[in-house]
């Protein structure tokens, strides 16, 4: 039976985990120096808000395609997952039109009749006459918001369930990963989930790899149904604007930024004041049209996209002898790809045994 550890215990690793587990015939290991439950800069799962927002152009579509029809069934159907349905609002602003929607055209989300108006369902254009002040057009669709906190935890009890066991551990080189199977034998696949720790992992130290850090205000305040996003805002060009209500009483989450090569752990005040009146003013149901003072504020945090030049890396590579599946590079749509990416990542791990069954060595 062959034996795998998945390096990496974000929803990367974690779905891959699952998906690999639910296959039957490995032995799956989790190895992560971060679990569900913590909070760590190193860790950026934990801060997503999260939702479902397509981001890629339709070439690059197959995880977000693929992702979808999971989370929805997950958000209808499995109460205890921590998701809910959500109605997403995405909004082009004049200005940003009458610029050729400046950086926001860089992925999918702000495009003129997007890909995803077959995928994602409801979909329909907003009229004009229920357009906000000062947004050129927009769209809405039937989109899920996770409550983190409780879908990492429910991923683990999922993965232990088929089977899974999972070890606390720190690597410095890929290649110690091979020994660190809870069966005592040496790995014959390793999976790479390290998120953006993969531009300082030995053997790995893909320096593609950056940091698009992202800074969130979590409110007790509620969104009430609708979760609006806009294709850019006056106060940088590095700065946003989303809110997200969490299932099950997680929150709502004030977003935000997107701050390349910025590995900065610590909530800027004036951008947390900033995040707030955009949301505020983007969703003034959120104090009943009384400003940012009636927000009542759960916690600050900072999450760090693990952002790739070229984009997502998922591929299989032989390192010192072992192969290994890399599955890094996620930036801001780790979770609404996580199933498409899995599922390559077995395609992968199931070339890779057919391969050496053919020679022999498993
Ligand atoms: P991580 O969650 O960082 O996990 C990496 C794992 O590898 C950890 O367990 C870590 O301990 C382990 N590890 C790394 N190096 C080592 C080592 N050397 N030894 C041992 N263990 C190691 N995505 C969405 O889909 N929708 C959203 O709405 C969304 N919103 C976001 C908002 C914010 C503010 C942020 C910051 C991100 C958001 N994202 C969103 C993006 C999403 O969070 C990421 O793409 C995703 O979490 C990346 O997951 P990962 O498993 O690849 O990495």
């Amino acid at each position: 039976m062959p034996t795998i550890v998945v390096l990496g215990a974000g929803v990367s690793g974690l779905t891959c985990a699952l998906e690999l587990a639910k296959q039957g015939g490995h032995e799956i290991t989790v190895v992560a120096k971060h679990m569900p439950g913590d909070y760590d800069i190193e860790y950026t799962s934990p801060w997503a808000g999260a939702n479902v927002l397509p981001m890629a152009l339709d070439k690059d579509s197959r995880w977000e395609r693929r992702t979808w029809p999971v989370l929805r069934r997950l958000a209808k159907e499995v109460p205890e997952a921590g998701l809910h349905v959500q109605t997403a609002r995405v909004l082009r602003r004049e200005k940003d039109v009458a610029t050729g929607l400046k950086a926001a055209l860089a992925d999918g989300l702000f495009q003129f009749d997007p890909w995803y108006k077959e995928v994602m369902d409801n979909f329909r254009e907003i009229p004009a006459n229920e357009l906000p002040k000062g947004m050129h057009s927009g769209c809405e669709f039937m989109s899920v918001c996770i409550n983190t906190a409780i879908y990492l935890p429910w991923l683990v009890g999922q993965c232990a369930k088929y089977g899974v066991q999972f070890k606390r551990g720190i690597v410095k080189h890929i290649s110690q990963a091979h020994n660190l199977s809870h069966t005592g034998k040496k790995a014959d696949i390793v999976v790479n989930a390290t998120g953006v720790l993969a531009c300082k992992l030995g053997g790995v130290m893909d320096k593609t790899v950056y940091p698009a850090r992202g800074q969130i205000v979590v409110v007790r305040n509620e969104a009430k149904g609708f979760m609006p996003t806009s294709s850019g805002c006056d106060d940088a060009d590095d700065e946003i604007m989303y809110v997200m209500q969490r299932a099950l009483g997680g929150g709502t989450i004030l977003g935000g930024t997107y701050m390349r090569h910025n590995w900065d752990p610590n909530p800027d005040p004036n951008i947390a004041v900033r995040i707030m009146k955009r949301a505020v003013e983007a969703h003034p149901e959120l104090t009943d049209g009384k400003g940012i003072e009636a927000l009542s504020i759960i916690r600050h945090g900072v999450g760090l996209r693990p952002a790739r030049e070229g984009g997502v890396r998922i591929e299989k590579e032989k390192i010192d002898g072992t192969w290994v599946v890399h599955n890094y590079g996620h930036a801001g749509w780790g979770y609404q790809g996580s199933y498409g990416c899995a599922e390559k990542v077995v395609e992968l791990v199931d070339e890779i045994v057919k391969q050496e069954k053919r020679q022999s060595k498993l």
